[in-house]
């Protein structure tokens, strides 16, 4: 019965996503339909054509970065949870950010220990890309990124700390609220749906930051009992 709960409200959390991005990504394709009928006149002034274009382009740029921020790693196919290993998962994001990193001259280092938590691993995968994202956009100047994952036993303490920007008490406490962004072109999405996708593998997330000097953010995952794939089968027989 509790098993058949859990799929219930994982169940609930996929529809749920699915229905808040067609909702996010309803209003930009709006906005570009209207501006490309009125285009369709062909009775505009060349400078007014220019601007109605400029705009559509924008608002396919703001669908574009919306998706980016839900389903990145999406797959269609059905989101099961498994044990996954977060220092594999995390090396994966790692590899994918560090070419943006070092595009902004910003240091990427990581001390990763092996630990299982239960989730799904396309989720935990999008979950951590918004959060190493938000770090590396916060050290436009460049710096320093650190990611390290501590086994604690019972739990998982995944660190992301960086030397940028920081956050005031208020920003720290509407992260996670939806379109809640000090960016110019921000959706306000991403940590969102990271915080999310961290509640629904049971975990807790605090972020410590100070304005100018950093931010650490600390997310602490459940273990698992099981064992991750590589190391099985040596107490049997
Ligand atoms: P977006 O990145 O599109 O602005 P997010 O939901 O990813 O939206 O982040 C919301 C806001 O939280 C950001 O606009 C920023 O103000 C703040 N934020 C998140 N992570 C950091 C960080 N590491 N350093 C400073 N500010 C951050
Ligand atoms: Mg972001």
């Amino acid at each position: 019965a509790r098993a058949e709960l859990m799929k219930m409200e994982k169940m609930q959390i996929v529809s749920q996503m699915a229905a808040s991005i067609s909702h996010e990504i309803r209003n930009p394709l709006t906005v570009v339909k209207g501006f490309i009928q009125l285009l369709q006149t062909g009775r505009l002034p060349r400078e007014t054509e220019e601007r109605y274009i400029r705009i559509a382009l924008e608002e396919l740029e703001r669908a574009e970065a919306i998706i980016r921020d839900y389903l990145t790693f999406a797959k269609p196919a059905p989101k099961e949870t498994e044990p996954i290993d977060v220092a594999t998962q995390l090396q994966k994001v790692l590899q994918m950010i560090t070419p943006m990193a070092h595009m902004h001259s910003i240091h990427v280092s990581s001390s990763l220990e092996h630990g299982v938590v239960i989730g799904n691993a396309q989720y935990f995968q999008q979950c951590f890309l918004n959060l190493l994202k938000n770090s590396i956009e916060a050290m436009p100047n460049g710096g320093t990124l650190h990611v390290a994952a501590e086994n604690r036993g019972t739990s998982v303490v995944i660190t992301i700390s960086d030397n940028g920007v920081g956050m005031t008490k208020e920003q720290v406490r509407r992260f996670g609220e939806p379109y809640f962004s000090t960016k110019e072109k921000g959706t306000g999405l991403g940590a969102m749906v990271a915080v999310k996708i961290i509640e629904q593998m049971g975990g807790t997330w605090t972020i410590e930051s100070t304005v100018q000097k950093g931010t650490t953010l600390t997310i602490t995952l459940p273990a698992s009992r099981v064992r991750p794939p590589t190391a099985e089968q040596s107490a049997v027989g």
